[in-house]
């Protein structure tokens, strides 16, 4: 690739063109698979980027080809007048899809001015519809406040609503039936992600991972299911819809079947580093960059050098696996 090419290409000739952008760290939650319980060292917040500088950054990434923005944290509805860097993004010439991450937890205040501000799709995390289940894995008895968030977002008019859930072993099974019968009459499409190494309490195991093809097996002793041909849209979920017609779920297999090959993105986290992948070990500095007064040239070169190196794949399931420094809050899921 010539550095005169619109695209960001990797080494292994994938294109990138989704950006993942956290904005904050922080989380009202304590999710068992992501933070800690207690005593988490947040970022101090001199150290996140403004929004002037994401903008920034988003600008020079959309001038590499990068079209579709996803903002996330820790909790993104934690971070003050988020609607406002919704605005900004929208109207970064090559973006045409901006979409959110969230716990809803504050989503019942916020749904209509993240709507008004012109986001279109939204991931809420629900992993239990049993208060104390849900109460057991996210460390915070609000399921009340979620489903009221998902209900208000729903009746705003999102032109896409997905539920995510982690899928844990001896947790999630108990729960999969229940979530799919409430996104089959809410219009939501579930989706199950396989639980990955990156919990803080670094309590991860293979065995605690409930895998993919189990979660098929289980919903099919109830409901047929047609898998979907998605060789068009490039993601990370296998799909299948209900040959009833009612709905549709995704299921991730990030750990047992990883969709690396295929990968189409890169992350920043709040405090302005570049990861060409979840499980890098290496960031490129882009606040310090910014705030050292780096032309938009000098940025966008060194986004396309770091891309150039991207990760061929994740190693989860090789011997060689080295866990990230940070766990996922402090990544942007
Ligand atoms: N706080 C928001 C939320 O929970 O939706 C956004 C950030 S969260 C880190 C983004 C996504 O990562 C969520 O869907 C969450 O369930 C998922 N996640 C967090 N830790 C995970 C892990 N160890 N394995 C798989 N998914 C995980
Ligand atoms: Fe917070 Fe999301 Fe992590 Fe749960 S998964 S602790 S809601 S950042």
């Amino acid at each position: 690739m010539t550095s005169d090419s619109p695209k960001l290409i990797d080494g292994m000739g994938r294109t990138i063109v989704n950006l993942r952008v956290s904005v904050t760290d922080r989380c009202n939650f304590r999710c068992t698979y992501c933070m800690p319980a207690d005593n988490v060292e947040f970022m101090d917040r001199s150290n996140l980027l403004t929004f002037e500088e994401i903008h920034r950054v988003v600008t020079v990434a959309s001038s590499l080809g990068i079209n579709r923005i996803r903002l996330t944290g820790g909790e993104p509805l934690m971070r003050k007048d988020l609607p406002t860097l919704i605005k900004m993004i929208n109207e970064v010439e090559g973006i045409n899809d901006v979409a959110l991450t969230t716990n809803a937890f504050f989503l019942n205040d916020q749904a209509q001015s993240l709507h008004d501000a012109g986001l279109k799709r939204l991931n809420v995390s629900l992993d239990a519809l049993d208060p104390e289940k849900f109460r057991d894995v996210n460390r915070r008895d609000c399921l009340k406040a979620v489903l009221e968030g998902l209900d208000t977002a729903r009746k705003v008019g999102f032109k896409s609503i997905k539920i995510n859930a982690v899928a844990v072993r001896n947790f999630s099974e108990s729960e999969i039936m229940g979530l799919i019968e409430y996104g089959r009459s809410d219009g939501f499409e579930v989706r199950f992600i396989e639980f990955m190494p990156l919990d803080s309490d670094k309590v991860w195991e293979r065995d605690k991972v409930l895998f993919g093809h189990e979660i098929v097996e289980l919903i099919k002793e109830k409901y047929e299911l047609v898998p979907v041909d998605n060789s068009l849209e490039i993601g990370p979920a296998s799909e299948y819809t209900f040959a009833d017609g009612k709905g549709k779920i995704g299921i991730i297999t990030a750990v047992s079947n990883p969709f690396c090959d295929h990968c189409n993105r890169i992350r920043m986290t709040a405090d302005g580093k570049l990861r060409t992948c979840l499980f890098s070990t290496d960031e490129t500095n882009l606040k310090e960059m910014i705030r050292s007064g780096d032309s938009n040239q000098k940025i966008a070169e060194t986004i396309r050098q770091a891309v150039l190196v991207k990760e061929p794949g994740h190693k989860i399931n090789l011997d060689d696996f080295e866990r990230p420094d940070r766990a996922m809050h402090a990544i942007g899921g």
